[in-house]
């Protein structure tokens, strides 16, 4: 079966696909290496003209009563639930993730991101103050263009989580997909605009960080959200502090999970495999320090070892694979790099390794030390750090030592300790008994270097919006003049 996805244009500019006239930028299927589309880069011209056309089309967007705006991304949303099939196959071919994941996970959370922020459009209200004869009353702006800039790992998640608390709101938004994975962003377009959506009000550029960096400094763009590595979102924080425009940083991490020796080991164990192995493990929370008690380590590498051999590694088109290649040979290098660090620092291989081509199999190194750039670093590959740990004030310090804050986990049957633990973690997301679930109801950010503001539920409103008071006198005016 031909792989071929090339889209009509490259980019989005005000209700209209629209060749890129900067360079050419190939589309990789990750599986087979194979070119699946040509696209081009926006020109600074067009990343301009894409700002404009924004500009231009949001005051009339921001007019419209917000449960029409509502309506909208409600019907965008079902159009995405009844072609899911198409779309996960197509997220498949960008990213190379396995079908059963992207038929559940990817765009499945986005069209959840447009119903929850459409149902919300019509409860967003600015509040009375009273003062006794004179008040104060609120008025809940929408900022005006924002720009999203997205990673790779959930391309037309990112961008649905970006696009719908932005546009409920009223504001117009230019997003940049990661040059990676370019092909969701642009069916994100032509969905929103078959469900209403007026020109101009969501369009898509295309291109590498330079493309990136012409849209955060563009005049007209008043809040960048991107998602991306930490490296990055300082970069573009700092670019974008000049126009003191608002943020959102969605960043990178290196998340504990801590396993106590009184926890389901094997509720535990799928825990981590998820927090380490889904999406081959391009996950920015993924929980990639795992600290296990003393009493059950060796139960719980040998447990592990035993379900990880039965992992389906292969064809991300087939219905039953569970671990899929990597998104490109770059990141390859970089967790091949990774893992010879790892062996050369002294952890101990308990399975995987560097693997073949574009697939890393599911690795997990033990008898590792804090130090060791693997329980350091970001890897953002399928790469477990097994530590070990005796008491729940180390491991909570051990934790807690490091400069990223994204996200963690505890596993214990002890609801005090859960709690507790849980409160102690320096973290934007901490699960108990459970791990990576991000349901579009609850707030998703870091803090430390992980990240500033929150995506995904009512307080995403808050990021996407400025409040205007208004004080009205309602007596004489005392002037001691
Ligand atoms: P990246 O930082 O390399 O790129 C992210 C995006 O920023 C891309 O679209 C890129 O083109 C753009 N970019 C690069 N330089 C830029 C610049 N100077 N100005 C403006 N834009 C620029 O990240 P990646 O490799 O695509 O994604 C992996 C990283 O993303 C990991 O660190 C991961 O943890 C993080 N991530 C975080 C979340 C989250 O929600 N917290 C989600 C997914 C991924």
């Amino acid at each position: 079966m031909s792989h071929s996805a090339q889209p009509t244009a490259s980019l989005y500019i005000d209700g209209r696909p629209v060749e890129g006239q900067g360079a050419a930028l190939a589309v990789h299927y990750p599986y087979t290496g194979e070119v699946i589309a040509t696209l081009h880069e926006a020109s600074e011209a067009q990343v301009a003209a894409a700002c404009a056309a924004a500009a231009k089309a949001q005051p009339a967007w921001a007019a419209l009563r917000p449960v029409e705006r509502g309506r909208v991304l409600l019907r965008a949303a079902a159009l995405i639930r009844e072609r899911g099939e198409e779309l996960a196959r197509l997220e498949t071919l960008d990213t190379g993730k396995p079908i059963q994941e992207t038929r559940v996970a990817d765009w499945p959370s986005g069209a959840d991101a447009l119903e929850y922020f459409g149902g919300l459009a019509a409860t967003i209200t600015g509040q009375t103050i009273p003062l006794g004869g004179d008040f104060v009353y609120t008025i809940r702006e929408p900022l005006g263009v924002c720009a999203g800039i997205g990673a790779w790992n959930y391309p037309s998640q990112i961008a649905c989580w970006k696009a719908a608390p932005a546009l409920v709101m009223g504001n117009a938004m230019v997003f940049k997909p990661s040059e990676e994975t370019p092909l969701g962003a642009l069916k994100l377009a032509e969905i929103l605009a078959e469900a209403g959506l007026p020109a101009g009000v969501f369009n898509v550029v295309q291109g590498r960080g330079a493309v990136g960096a012409a849209l955060v400094t563009d005049p007209r763009v008043a809040k960048v959200s991107l998602t991306g590595s930490v490296s990055t979102g300082q970069k573009v924080y700092a670019a974008a502090a000049e126009g003191m425009r608002h943020v959102t940083m969605e960043l990178g991490g290196k998340s504990p999970l801590i396993v106590f020796d009184d926890a389901s080991l094997e509720d535990a164990i799928g825990a981590a495999m998820l927090a380490n192995f889904y999406s081959s493990g391009q996950i920015c929370s993924n929980g990639t320090r795992v600290f296990v008690q003393d009493a059950i380590l060796p139960r719980f590498l040998e447990r592990l070892s035993e379900r990880l051999a039965a992992v389906k590694i292969g064809d991300p088109l087939e219905d039953d694979t569970q671990h899929g290649p990597i998104v490109s040979a770059a990141q390859v290098d970089k967790i091949r790099a990774a893992i010879a660090q790892g062996k050369a620092e002294g952890a101990r291989l308990v399975c995987g390794g560097p693997g073949e081509g574009a697939f890393v199999p599911p690795t997990v190194f033990a008898d590792a030390g804090d130090d060791m750039f693997i329980a350091r670093e970001e890897i953002f590959g399928p790469v477990m750090t097994v530590l070990r740990f005796a008491t729940e004030d180390e491991v909570v310090a051990r934790a807690n030592a490091t400069p990223y804050g994204l996200a963690a986990g505890v596993f214990t049957r002890d609801l005090a300790r859960g709690h507790r633990v849980a409160a102690a973690l320096e973290a934007g997301t901490t699960w108990i008994n459970a791990y990576n679930l991000t349901p579009v109801e609850a707030p998703f950010g870091g803090v430390k270097l992980s990240g500033v503001g929150r995506e995904n539920s009512a307080a995403a409103i808050e990021h996407y919006s400025q409040l205007k008071s208004v004080y009205v006198g309602m007596g004489a005016v005392d002037a001691p003049y």
